[in-house]
């Protein structure tokens, strides 16, 4: 492994950047946010995840509530809490999720990086032994996802106007899967590869998904 990865991309461009005055809301990924402890400290801070300004518009956004949030198979937080902000002017509703929970899937990256990579070494000391089982079938629709031609978003990785991000596709076949995307991307950056990259993707691209 390169001992001169990059760190995680900034979050500040996907928090903070305005939107389309067609998008009443939606998610947000608080990139910085990398585990369950961090996400627990924010969520009791009144503004540890208020958005500096609506995307939308740029006016002020307010806390408008909380939601459950099921987390399926995590070892020891079946649930957590995930916090809304609502904008004073155009009433655009944003939640705003930490990057180790998936968009789509109910569950962290975590438990979908195991059940994919189980030969992949964690990135925290902390994680627990005894993991709740995933279903076989679940897994198996996670791997044919995991496994299919990833040139879609390789695609919108050379287009996104960042070296950083053209070159990483510029070592991919166009037969690249997933897979390979996701192991060319943690070969040169820190942290968690598959929750980074699905988050930049959203990041350039919020129609498509990498799971
Ligand atoms: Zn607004």
């Amino acid at each position: 492994m390169s001992q001169n990865r990059l760190p995680p991309p900034e979050s500040e461009a996907c928090l903070f950047r305005l939107r389309s005055s067609t998008q009443k809301g939606g998610t947000l990924i608080a990139e910085d946010v990398t585990d369950h402890a961090t996400h627990e400290r924010r969520i009791c801070d009144p503004d540890g995840y208020r958005p500096p300004f609506c995307p939308r518009c740029g006016k002020r956004l307010h806390v408008h509530d909380y939601r459950e949030r099921v987390l399926r198979a995590e070892p020891s937080k079946p649930v957590t809490t995930i916090r809304r902000f609502e904008c004073v002017s155009c009433a655009a509703i944003w939640q705003i999720l930490p990057l180790f929970i998936s968009r789509h899937l109910w569950r962290t990256w975590n438990v979908v990086r195991r059940a994919l990579m189980p030969d992949h070494k964690s990135s925290s000391p902390s994680e627990p032994q005894h993991w709740p089982k995933v279903p076989q079938r679940t897994v198996r629709r996670w791997r044919t996802r995991w496994l299919r031609p990833a040139l879609s978003l390789i695609q919108i990785l050379a287009a996104s106007g960042q070296a950083t991000w053209a070159t990483l596709a510029t070592q991919l076949l166009p037969e690249a899967t997933c897979a390979d995307l996701v192991a060319a991307y943690a070969r040169e950056h820190l942290g968690q590869p598959l929750a980074g990259l699905a988050a930049l993707l959203f990041r350039l691209q919020p129609k498509v998904r990498l799971m």
